[in-house]
């Protein structure tokens, strides 16, 4: 060969070379989930947990690396929602897609199941894992259930191959001869128990298997069962609900994590979560799960702040738990599918009972047409097909009332009340409270007096709401 061969050829060959290299790795550098295989599920579902509890939801003091990490590869939502604002409703209205008061998961003669409690979500509901289980998912419950307790009523009879975790809140099963700040309304008290205080069970699918459950170890055990389950369903489809107890008073941290957050043992058990979030992911990650995997981080109401600093914040937002101000029910989300979440801040509304119509679209499961479902199908926002959120609206009930409703940026106060002793006292409005939440998201002003049209358009709204909410058998009773 000579010099000017030689001189032709070589950046011919280098021309070969890189785009063999690049049809070699072309399936990494553009991640696509596998056209042959449905999509995972995995619910990270915290309890008591505020809007203004993260870093990435602009936290001073508490370090969510993951969280951060996961939001930023991710859709951050700013407008996400639960559908009630205490933990039994809430939790019906995520794993139904329905709003509690029609699955009887709501109630004025008590607010959530406790220990006592003869009713559970009733087998006519049908939850998300009974549909993922129609198209071939294995799927597990893992942490606090509070749908019942009882075995008619446990995630194994709810569409659930496998649960391990507590059946209801971790303050409950309370032991006498310990001060019960609850009931004293020391609301200075140090809400770090001791494990004995509260006799609360492990349950493995349906048998105790430990009591009192140990509750510092609680939040790495959930992690670890989680991922075992992945691991385990590696090669099929999965869904996986991870629901922590915490940051639910009384707080317990694992011991690598005690003492260590500038936030106190609140900020302790939050950046331990934070801990198991990045264990979940990077485990995807390893298994090369990650692109064929939807994960969803969110909590089921604000935070409970009559223990101040041992409740969480709801930041900007007001007031929190049990309220149906925004700070009650809007709560810190994050979607991450790398290559099919389109990563950005969404400030669309969106709500927990849109997860069933959402997975339901995404692995081709039949969502049911025999009931009122209140959800939407997120999928095409969520993968930037659409920059619009089929939700318009969200409806906060308390008990059996109607209290708010809001459409597009406005919400109108038909009833305002504070909750555990923090006010406002009850007051029902002939006028409603006004606000528009995009340019007041505190509910500081009350611009009703300005909007009469608005809020005629909201009552009518209101009213037609009402009228689909038929009445059913009540579960949350003695
Ligand atoms: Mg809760």
């Amino acid at each position: 060969m000579n010099c000017r061969n030689a001189h032709v050829t070589r950046p011919a060959i280098h021309f070969v070379g890189c785009v063999a290299l690049l049809l070699l790795y072309w399936p990494s550098l553009c991640p696509a989930a596998r056209p042959d295989r449905k999509p995972n599920f995995i619910v990270i579902f915290c309890d008591d947990l505020g809007y203004g509890d993260l870093g990435c939801f602009g936290h001073p003091t508490i370090r969510t690396p993951n969280l951060d990490r996961m939001a930023a590869e991710g859709q951050k939502w700013t407008n996400f929602y639960v559908g009630a604002s205490v933990c039994t409703p809430s939790r019906a209205a995520l794993l139904t897609g329905r709003l509690p008061n029609r699955s009887g998961m709501m109630s004025a003669e008590r607010r959530v199941l406790f220990p006592n409690s003869k009713g559970g979500l009733p087998a006519s509901e049908t939850t998300i894992a009974e549909l993922l289980k129609t198209v071939g998912y294995a799927t597990a419950a893992v942490g606090k259930w509070h749908l019942g307790h009882l075995p008619q009523f446990l995630p194994t009879a709810h569409g659930f191959d496998t649960y391990w975790g507590i059946p209801y809140s971790n303050d409950m099963d309370g032991q006498k001869g310990f001060p019960n700040y609850q009931k004293t309304g020391r609301k200075d008290a140090h809400y770090v128990a001791p494990i004995a205080q509260y006799d609360v069970p492990i349950l493995h699918d349906t048998e105790v298997i430990e009591r009192p459950a140990n509750q510092h170890t609680l939040t790495q055990r959930y992690t670890d069962k989680a991922i075992a389950f992945i691991k385990e369903n590696r090669d099929r489809p999965f869904f996986v609900y991870l629901a922590h107890n915490l940051p639910h008073i009384p707080l317990y941290a694992g011991e690598r994590h005690v003492g260590k957050s500038r936030r106190g043992i609140f900020g302790d058990v939050i950046e331990e979560i934070d801990a198991g979030v990045g264990q979940i992911l990077d485990t995807l990650r390893d298994l090369d799960l990650a692109e064929d995997t939807l994960v969803v981080f969110t909590s089921d109401n604000g935070p409970w702040l009559p223990f101040h600093t041992h409740g969480g914040s709801g930041g900007l937002l007001r007031h929190g738990k049990g309220t149906t101000f925004e700070g009650g029910m809007r709560e810190p989300t994050i979607f991450w599918w790398p290559g099919q979440v389109k990563p950005g801040v969404q400030m669309e509304m969106g709500a927990t009972m849109d997860l069933l119509p959402t997975f339901c679209a995404l692995s081709g499961a039949v969502a049911p047409t025999d009931r009122i479902l209140d959800g939407y199908n997120l999928a095409p926002l969520l993968q930037g097909k659409t920059r619009t959120s089929p939700r318009d609206r969200v409806f906060y009930w308390r008990e059996e009332k109607l209290y708010a409703v809001r459409v597009g940026p406005w919400k109108a106060h038909f009833i305002t009340e504070g909750c555990y002793g923090d006010g406002p006292d009850r007051q029902e409005h002939d006028t409603p409270e006004l606000y528009h939440l995009e340019h007041d998201p505190s509910e500081k002003y009350n611009i009703a007096a300005h909007h009469p049209e608005v809020i005629e358009k909201l009552r009518q709204i209101a009213e037609t709401h009402r009228q689909s909410i038929k009445p059913v058998e009540i579960q949350l009773i003695k």
